[in-house]
């Protein structure tokens, strides 16, 4: 006998199955001539990389020639896409010959077209246009739920003109919802400054919601309706301050009786716990007598960027790399937020393309009888057929309608990528939607796909894939090219966690120092001695508090007998360094890079006092140079490897390094002259000494010698050319002004 759940999953099944079969029927011709659109481009994958491409370069200029000039050497590289009809490649044969020569008039002809082409799917943003489709499909009694098109802008001018559009939206009586993107009303989101940023969102979403509780919208019927925001989500750096700020500005008394809506990605591990602690804290609020909120579940559409994220920074996917977590994850979302207290709570809107996936939450909205506290969602232009099934079997469908006007149409670009993107994927449903049919082998795969995933709900992860905690963190010997013999990048920290966060402040807390501090005494390190009384001292003023003036330390500057002697004792090499083997010299510099590690929170504090250099760069810096730590004695080897081939080092080498990257510049100075077999003095920028010592502090707790390295902070006019112009100095790596580097030659 079949489960309670497997009851459910057959009905959903059979529910999608008569949707889907009535889709068809509803289909019109036009909807049909899209659809072998698509099926021409999923035959032709390159298609979608020249689409990919036109789309780009159309917008990339304003000058009409260069535009012209990109396109036809696309199609003379690629060719004309299968993609387009007959008549379309005509247009752009035509375009190829004579459209440079005519390009004041084809490029703007062809954008035309292009948004023509796409309006569908992206509502024209003109006032007269807009306000006629929203009227048409209030008239046809269609919820819709408008989104200018735009994210990530750059500058706060651009983010006010996006509050107030969004202000005059909650007061144009044709607008009942609009989904908004928190990066479109702050320019400079930052993760570590997370509850700066909050704050700001907070007064910026506020100024939005005071409008929308005070206007209605009126339906056909004539009933009032209050006016409704709801917060799209976007990458995964996001979604905690998404998260804040809307529940910290409905925290506020004066919105105890707005209701406002966010979105979880079901493709995060994370959200389903996230999602329970939305309901929590929506129960109590509900509780305490104010308003519910709404939860639109979808499964993720920031995919390609946050693999490129991945990438970049040497971090984990955040969302789960398979299907079939993706959709178990979803539904076990849906069927939480199906539980009538917390629907009752956090309404729901299930935002999906899958018929299933909709089926499957109809299903249980229908058993509990909780169809007043949720609505389909889904994309104007996307499944037009599909939506009006739905809806003629009851369904309360929400259709979410991207809006560009003509001079914004450069901010559709990513929308347009990402629909191509979600049309095309191996695994979409999408991707099977032309010409589905009920019983087909698509179908079948389809519907084996959901009810695999039904199954696996409980099994799905629930946490988060993005575990870096800079306080606890350890590192195996693997992480070393000693023992691995093979180069990776060292992760940079990740600001979107909270672990990273604390450990941020708690640099700030102990690096920060205020003018009673006692500052450090820096020596020069000569010949094995750290040498600092009788010498000229400099001091280090925190930049970050110019006018307190804190004193964070004081240094000595080799005089010249000090530069002489440094020049000797690496000449004499009195640790044989030089004798070395390459591979005992990666043995010994593997051991920096452990060393690096372990001080970046120290390296980070000392540059932000010493130079102002903030953590994020900061950051980087100290994988950069960790990066170099492990890449130059690994390429040394190598090297040195080769049959036939013998390598040495010069000898003495010189490293002279600037204040603006004080970490990463010298480390990759010292640690290259290190693994090809010198030994160095090194003379960090004037400005930048504090942070060169701690640097050095590295190499020599991992065995470096201080004959081997020696540190020489001194007066680039006096001591300098004695250091810089010394025979005895076989090689000098500087990184300077183009004027000291001619200088020195
Ligand atoms: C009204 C509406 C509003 C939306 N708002 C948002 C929003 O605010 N934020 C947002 O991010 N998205 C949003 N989306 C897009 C949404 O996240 C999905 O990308 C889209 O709906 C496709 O999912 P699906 O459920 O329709 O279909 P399906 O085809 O069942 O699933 C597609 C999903 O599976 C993922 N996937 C496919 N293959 C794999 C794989 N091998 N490994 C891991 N994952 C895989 C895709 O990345 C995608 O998320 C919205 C969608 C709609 C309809």
């Amino acid at each position: 006998m079949a489960t309670h759940n497997e009851e459910i999953y057959a009905q959903a099944v059979a529910l999608a199955e008569s949707w889907q079969n009535r889709a068809n029927e509803l289909l019109t011709k036009e909807e049909k001539h899209i659809q072998d659109q698509m099926k021409r481009l999923l035959t032709n994958p390159n298609d979608k990389v020249l689409l990919s491409k036109m789309i780009d370069q159309s917008f990339r200029s304003h000058n009409s020639k260069r535009v012209a000039d990109q396109m036809s050497h696309l199609i003379d590289e690629e060719g004309v896409p299968e993609f387009f009809s007959r008549i379309e490649k005509l247009f752009i044969q035509m375009f190829k010959g004579v459209g440079k020569h005519f390009s004041s008039l084809a490029v703007p002809t062809m954008i035309d077209q292009m948004r023509a082409g796409s309006s569908r799917a992206i509502i024209p943003g003109e006032h007269k246009e807009l306000h006629a489709h929203l009227q048409k499909r209030k008239g046809q009694g269609i919820r819709m739920n408008i989104n200018h098109l735009g994210e990530a802008v750059l500058g706060e001018k651009e983010a006010s003109h996006r509050l107030e559009t969004y202000i005059k939206d909650m007061e144009d009586p044709d607008v009942e919802y609009i989904s908004i993107k928190i990066s479109t009303i702050y320019s400079q989101i930052n993760s570590l400054a997370f509850d700066e940023t909050v704050a700001i969102l907070k007064e910026r979403l506020a100024a939005i919601y005071r409008v929308a509780k005070i206007n209605y919208f009126i339906r056909t019927d004539g009933t009032q309706i209050p006016k409704f925001v709801n917060l799209d989500m976007e990458e995964y750096r996001d979604l905690e301050i998404t998260y804040a700020a809307f529940t910290e500005t409905l925290n506020e008394d004066e919105f105890k009786d707005y209701s406002g809506g966010i979105v979880l990605q079901a493709y995060l591990p994370d959200s389903f716990g996230m999602q329970r602690k939305l309901t929590n804290w929506a129960k109590e609020r509900v509780a305490n007598g104010g308003a519910p909120v709404k939860l639109r579940i979808v499964k993720g559409a920031n995919m390609e960027m946050e693999k490129l994220e991945s990438a970049l920074f040497n971090w984990p996917l955040a969302p789960y790399d398979n299907k079939l977590e993706v959709d178990a994850n979803y539904k076990r979302m849906v069927t939480y937020g199906m539980e009538e207290e917390s629907i009752k709570a956090v309404n729901l809107g299930v935002a999906s393309h899958n018929l299933f996936e909709l089926a499957y939450a109809a299903v249980l909205a229908k058993e509990n009888n909780l169809n007043p506290y949720f609505y389909f969602e889904m994309l104007e232009g996307m499944a037009d057929h599909v939506r009006r099934a739905l809806r003629e079997g009851d369904g309360d469908v929400l259709l979410y309608a991207p809006v560009a006007a003509k001079d914004e149409f450069i901010n559709a670009i990513a929308n347009l990528i990402r629909r191509l993107d979600e049309n095309t994927a191996p695994e979409n449903f999408l991707r099977y939607s032309p010409d589905l049919s009920v019983g087909s082998s698509e179908w079948t795969y389809l519907k084996d796909s959901f009810l695999n995933s039904c199954v696996y709900q409980e099994q799905a992860q629930d946490g988060p894939n993005r575990i870096q905690d800079r306080l606890t963190e350890t590192f195996p010997e693997s992480a070393s090219t000693y023992s691995s013999n093979r180069f990776v990048n060292e992760a940079d920290t990740d600001w979107s966690l909270a672990a990273n966060r604390k450990w941020a402040e708690g640099i700030r807390e102990e690096y920060k120092k205020t003018a009673d501090n006692t500052p450090m005494q820096i020596p020069v390190v000569i010949g094995g001695e750290e040498l600092y009384e009788g010498r000229d001292i400099k001091e280090v003023i925190d930049p970050n508090q110019p006018r307190e003036k804190v004193c964070l330390a004081q240094f000595a500057l080799a005089n010249e007998e000090d530069a002489l002697k440094a020049i000797e004792t690496a000449k004499q090499d009195p640790d044989g360094w030089r004798k070395l083997s390459a591979k005992e010299r990666h043995e010994a510099l593997s051991k920096i890079a452990f060393e690096l590690r372990a001080a970046r929170g120290e390296l980070l504090g000392t540059a932000a006092g010493d130079t102002g250099k903030i953590f994020m760069e900061g950051d980087v810096e100290v994988s950069e140079a960790i990066d170099f730590a492990e890449y130059y004695p690994l390429s040394a080897r190598h090297l040195d490897d080769i049959e036939n081939i013998e390598t040495q080092g010069q000898g003495v080498g010189l490293v002279i390094s600037p204040w603006n990257f004080p970490i990463a510049i010298p480390c990759g100075g010292v640690v290259t002259a290190l693994a090809a077999g010198n030994t160095v003095v090194f003379k960090p920028a004037s400005d930048a000494v504090m942070t060169a010592w701690k640097l050095c502090q590295c190499f020599w707790r991992a065995g470096i010698s201080k004959n081997t390295l020696q540190f020489v902070p001194c007066s680039g006019a006096k001591v300098g050319p004695l250091l810089t112009a010394s025979e005895d100095v076989d090689f000098i790596i500087l990184t300077g002004g183009t004027d000291t580097g001619l200088q020195i030659l």
